[in-house]
């Protein structure tokens, strides 16, 4: 069991603690597992399945720390028509 730190999320970030797979895997030479395609009832291609390998946990992640998102200050928030000076 390798252990990464990996950082998940686009809108909200979030740091996780991540299994990894073995480099030297003689399973999955260190991809994780494999990906093969099956087809449907009349043979045509109807996807790809990914075969997580056993040599690691992808469901093993432990989250470390949620980054806050820090808002945008908005302009928008000051009135222009307001009473008070301009300095
Ligand atoms: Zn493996």
């Amino acid at each position: 069991m390798r252990l990464r730190i990996q950082l998940t999320g686009w809108d909200r970030r979030t740091l996780t603690l991540t299994d990894t797979p073995r480099p030297d895997c003689p399973l999955c030479d260190g991809h994780g597992g494999r990906g093969y395609d099956y087809g449907d009832h009349e043979g045509e291609y109807a996807g790809t399945e990914w075969d997580p390998c056993t040599c690691w946990d992808e469901t093993r992640r432990r989250t470390l720390l949620r980054l806050p998102r820090f808002p945008r200050r908005r302009r928008a928030d000051r009135d222009p028509w307001s009473n008070e000076p301009p300095f």
